[in-house]
């Protein structure tokens, strides 16, 4: 295979022309040849204007805005891999706002140097109920640091029947560790007792460490103290009692997930959760509960390096203040979850009205939360099913198009779950399905009788 030299590459007219650096360009230049000579496979020659061409797309899409907006319509509400939980317009301001020089940290009446939570904390506390709330770049960050901060110097115990793992791999039990805490074992995969725990106590464990189940349901012969119970326990022994709950469900929300509210009166002593699953926010991680144990949380090093940025300290302060003005129906997660089937059902009749398509339906389709909450407990929803022999084509060409829209494939259709979609988004799904690219895909398949 001959490969063609980097400078003449450079010099063909659509690299000469683009308009990234120069260096730029040459590093790609060079990292796409690389590719190409280490490609045993590919034993053809390839032309200078061919990898010129080549690159200068890649440089242009390298270039673009990215992350570029994507319409949801997987039926999955928080899509960890599309960003979970879509802001409230208040936020998106807000964020916008605190964008340029901000009071992040500073008291405008004093002049003096403050806390970048001086604005949010009070809305924490009184949203939560709990007497005191921290606040980090997300969940995982709350867990590390509570464990680290309060858990010392014995570590936790934790049951064998609560050791999540989330999502790309991540086990909350390594991540409760990474700190150094040490993990004390407790019960078996299926059952775990009282005894269990004050055994783990007896062994050293200077915490309990309590993970909701936020991905998985257990069945069958299956046993494990509620928090109520663990309370007990960790109050007569004197250590506190961690609640990792994960989804961050607060009282007033249309699901069945357990609230930080519920945790903290169940005795939790400290409940860590997200900012952008079901509380709606930007990404972030709290740590809410008992002021002496939020206070240890707040002076750990680890809360310096896990502190949030101005962007999603704002856009949670105005997600949180809807929540204190009873406006959470603002936010897009509270719309997306309590959507009545009958309002689907309707939606996705005018959008095959507007499609005029004879070969588009509407299916009932068991739609999800996600974003480890509410495991096991479907949402009935609607979806507009495009039957085709070549439903992965189609699906690539609604996610590459523009509008671009993330479809699921389900028996052999394309589908597009409208739970997950805000309802702004119809005009949008209908132009997506209309486009050239699509409806040229769809032409070439044919329809699937
Ligand atoms: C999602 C989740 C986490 C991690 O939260 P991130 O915000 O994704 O870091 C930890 N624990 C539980 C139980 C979760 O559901």
């Amino acid at each position: 295979m001959k490969l063609p030299r980097v400078d003449d590459v450079l010099a063909a007219p659509p690299l000469a022309a683009h308009h990234a650096t120069y260096k730029f360009k040459k590093w790609a230049v060079q990292r796409h040849l690389a590719a190409l000579r280490a490609d045993r496979s590919n034993t053809e020659s390839v032309t200078t204007a061919a990898v010129a061409r080549c690159v200068a797309d890649t440089l242009t899409e390298m270039l673009q805005v990215h992350p570029q907006p994507r319409i949801n319509a997987t039926g999955v509400v928080l899509h960890t891999n599309l960003g979970r939980a879509p802001l409230a317009a208040e936020a998106v301001a807000a964020v916008v706002a605190a964008a340029g020089a901000c009071d992040l940290e500073i008291d405008p009446r004093s002049g003096q140097r403050s806390s970048r939570l001086q604005w949010l904390r009070p809305l924490l506390q009184a949203l939560f109920g709990a007497e005191d709330a921290h606040v980090v770049n997300n969940g995982a960050a709350a867990l590390l640091l509570a464990c680290a901060a309060v858990a010392s110097p014995g570590g936790v115990a934790l049951a064998r029947g609560q050791m999540v793992e989330i999502g790309d791999g991540f086990r909350v039990a390594d991540m409760a560790g990474a700190a150094g805490t040490t993990i004390h074992a407790v019960g078996s995969t299926n059952r775990t007792h009282l005894a269990d725990y004050e055994a783990a106590l007896d062994a050293g464990a200077t915490a309990i460490l309590w993970v909701h189940l936020s991905n998985f349901v257990q069945l069958g012969f299956v046993h494990q103290p509620g928090l109520r119970e663990l309370k007990v326990v960790a109050a007569r022994r004197g250590v506190p009692l961690i609640a990792d709950l994960g989804s961050g469900a607060v009282e007033g929300m249309a699901t069945d997930e357990p609230t930080i509210q519920a945790y903290l009166a169940a005795g939790a002593d400290l409940v860590t959760c997200s900012g952008d699953k079901l509380l709606g926010g930007p990404q972030a991680g709290f740590l809410a509960g008992r002021a002496d144990l939020v206070a240890h949380c707040r002076r750990h090093p680890l809360a310096r390096a896990l502190r949030p940025d101005k962007l999603a300290i704002a856009g949670m302060h105005a997600t949180a203040s809807l929540y204190l003005q009873g406006e959470q129906t603002k936010l897009p997660v509270h719309a997306l979850v309590s959507a009545t089937p009958q309002a689907l059902q309707a939606r996705a009749e005018a959008l095959v009205d507007a499609l005029g398509w004879s070969h588009a339906c509407i299916h009932t389709t068991e739609a999800c939360i996600g974003g480890g909450a509410a495991p096991g407990t479907g949402l009935e929803s609607r979806a507009i099913a495009v039957p085709t022999t070549e439903p992965h084509a189609v699906a690539q060409a609604l996610r590459c198009g523009n509008p671009s829209v993330i479809a699921r494939i389900h028996a052999g259709a394309v589908l597009l779950d409208l739970r997950s979609v805000p309802c702004e988004s119809d005009a949008a799904i209908v132009a997506a399905l209309q486009q050239g690219s699509v409806v040229d895909r769809l032409t070439a398949a044919g329809p699937r009788s």
